[in-house]
């Protein structure tokens, strides 16, 4: 079933840890809802079967916190009048907990709006800072409450590990914190430091350092074990709920199912391609209202980019990499061809191979990116006479 994102590309300030693209200026935000709303028209007919109702949607970005009322009733009615939208649709979306207001709140609650994905990061007021966050870690656990106070049940938050200065004792609180909190869902993610950000800057400088990998190895485990003593499964690397509680678009997007991204930076799969729009505010806005186009590189998968992005997606999930579906209907046989190294990952208790699903232990977990580009197919080299 589709799904739709749209990409909200504003934000308050930049954290110093982010690669995702968007503007600190609110100077385009009207022209960017007008051009999200034209976007729509203009690629209605995108997915495979355009009148299939929707049945997740998810407003990511930047900020989508920093909507107002007005702009998300225009944005809805524009879903409406495009789309068909199922009514058991997710329907998520991010924010940041400064934004989180009683006010704000009782907005989201009168919209369409059923599940909140609250960016937290840390409860670990020095964390905040060093991370440059807009908000305070009384602010993360307020955020919450407030939520659940306005009728959202089906709240997710983001956590951040692996921080540097950042002790396991400090870890150890801030899943106390969680826990208290009693949401239904959990993204937590390894701080991975980017080239253009603050933290990459500073990295090259030499004057900020990453923490060592045996450090964040055992976050993680901590993480694995305080998770799961309270209830939660780890249905992908980074993202655990309580049983039943996943989130119904990122799991598609695993499933190798269609949607369409809208606004700038927003990437669509139409089950066979992929397009990734120009992540460039003023281009974008420009293009889609001066000129009826999203600006927007395309790119066709190959039988052999389709094997790899579902090793990609698949191994990193609780369900595991089916290999018998990868030779069967996507013709890279990896059983045969690989036979020694899948052998080599049980062995070493990295990964179980049963019923030729490959799935990773705790341990491959933290090789996962490794193991994947070990086992990723190359094209058949030709030769020449
Ligand atoms: S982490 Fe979120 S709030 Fe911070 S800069 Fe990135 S998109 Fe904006």
């Amino acid at each position: 079933m589709p799904g739709l994102y749209l990409h909200i590309p504003f934000c308050k300030q930049a954290c110093h840890y982010c690669d995702f693209h968007f503007s600190t200026s609110m100077g385009l935000k009207e022209q960017f809802v007008a051009a999200l709303i034209q976007e729509m028209v203009l690629r209605r007919a995108y997915l495979p079967d355009p009148t299939a109702p929707l049945e997740t949607i998810y407003f990511g970005g930047g900020t989508p916190s920093l909507l107002t009322e007005e702009e998300l009733i225009l944005i809805f009615d524009a879903i409406q009048a495009n789309f068909t939208i199922s009514p058991r649709a997710e329907i998520t979306l991010e924010a940041n907990p400064d934004d989180l207001t009683a006010a704000k709140l009782a907005t989201l609650a009168a919209s369409p709006i059923n599940r909140l994905s609250i960016g937290l990061q840390s409860f670990h007021e020095p964390h905040l800072r060093l991370m440059n966050r807009a908000h305070s870690a009384h602010e993360s656990s307020q955020a919450v409450r407030r939520a659940q106070a306005a009728g959202f049940e089906n709240i997710s938050v983001d956590l951040i590990y692996g921080v540097p200065a950042v002790s396991h004792d400090v870890w150890q609180a801030d899943l106390a914190s969680l826990f208290e909190l009693a949401v239904p869902h959990v993204s937590a993610y390894a701080l991975t430091i980017e080239p253009d950000t603050a933290f990459g800057r500073r990295l090259k400088k030499g004057t900020f350092a990453a923490p060592p990998d045996e450090f964040v190895a055992q976050q993680f485990e901590m993480l694995l074990a305080q998770l799961r003593s309270h209830g939660y499964e780890q249905y992908e690397i980074s993202n655990f709920c309580q049983p039943g509680r996943e989130s119904r678009h990122n799991s598609n997007y695993w499933r190798g199912v269609p949607y369409l991204g809208l606004g700038p930076s927003a990437h669509s799969f139409d089950g066979h391609s992929r397009q990734y729009a120009v992540a460039n505010n003023p281009q974008y806005v420009a293009a889609v209202l001066e000129r009826s186009e999203v600006p927007a590189t395309f790119e066709q998968l190959s039988p052999l980019d389709q094997a790899n992005e579902y090793l990609l997606t698949t191994l990193r999930t609780s369900r595991g990499c089916d290999l018998a579906y990868l030779r069967d209907v996507l013709g890279v046989d990896l059983l045969a061809e690989r036979a020694a190294y899948l052998a080599s990952l049980t062995a070493q208790g990295m990964a179980t191979l049963e019923a030729n699903v490959l799935c990773l232990t705790d341990a491959g977990k933290l090789l996962a990116d490794h193991i994947t580009l070990e086992l990723f197919a190359e094209a058949p080299t030709t030769t020449s006479a």
